[in-house]
């Protein structure tokens, strides 16, 4: 089965806006070949979506948020709807990544209300999940991801399965150089696969799987050209865009 490639940047909390709105043109501006042959989204941080997406508008590449709140309004200060994401000009949002799961507490209940959210305003989300240094020393790797998959998930259909991405970001190789070796992400990436097969039967052979961790230009293309690894969730390396256009070009198949 053959699925587009998806790479998405996620800026974590750098960039202001002049500072985002040019990377972004950039990012837009070398797409080259391919262009139309990877899906490109990138996550700017908060303040900067809206000035993005107007850069972005009517180009090959989408927009994304970091974050979300799955409530639709009211008293949740310092909180973001869907559908502000939405009037933003998001397609995409990232949910559950390591840094929120471990620094900001969040958990595979509030992972499953958010995934709901989302999807019930039209945008995707990219659900991160992944096993801590200890857990995967712990031999525990295809446990805990099984469980985040399967918590963060629960009670979609097949038709909502599809509208999601997963990234598989283990957590010892985000933003520590360190990466997966591609038979290591291969292995992960094909347990979770099944696991969405017993979820959304043949609707898995068109879900995404994402590979993040410290993705570069370098390691790109072996860790994507992996049967199960369909595309990247890229950090430090997207906020240059000459490398996160090299990484994008490593998924052309
Ligand atoms: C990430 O933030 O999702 C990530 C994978 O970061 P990095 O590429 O810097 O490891």
């Amino acid at each position: 089965m053959a699925r587009t490639p998806f790479v998405c940047g996620n800026w974590k909390m750098h960039e202001t806006v002049p500072e985002a709105v040019a990377l972004a043109s950039e990012v837009r501006d070398g797409l080259g070949e391919a262009a139309g042959k990877v899906q490109v989204a990138v996550a700017p941080p908060f303040t900067a979506l809206h000035a993005v997406g107007q850069a972005l508008a009517g180009s090959r590449v989408e927009l994304a948020a970091q974050d979300v709140h799955w409530e639709a309004k009211g008293a949740f200060t310092g909180e973001v709807s869907p559908g502000m994401l939405l009037d933003a000009g998001c397609a995409h949002c990232v949910v559950g990544h390591s840094e929120r799961r471990h620094l900001f507490g969040e958990t595979d209940e509030a992972v499953r209300r958010k995934v709901g959210a989302l999807l019930g305003a039209g945008l995707r989300p990219i659900v991160c999940v992944g096993e801590t240094l200890a857990e995967r020393e712990g031999s525990r790797t295809l446990e805990v991801v099984e469980r985040q998959v399967r918590q963060g998930l629960a009670g979609l259909s097949a038709e909502q399965l599809e509208r999601v991405t997963v990234a598989y970001e283990p957590v010892w190789a985000i933003g520590t150089g360190k990466t997966a070796t591609a038979a290591q992400a291969q292995e992960v990436h094909a347990a979770i696969r099944k696991i969405l097969r017993e979820l959304g039967g043949s609707a898995a052979d068109r879900i995404r799987i994402q590979y993040g961790g410290s993705v570069k230009p370098e390691n790109a293309r072996e860790l994507m050209s992996q049967p199960d690894v369909d595309g990247a969730l890229v950090g430090g390396a997207s906020l240059k865009a000459k490398d996160f256009l090299a990484i994008v070009k490593g998924a052309l198949r």
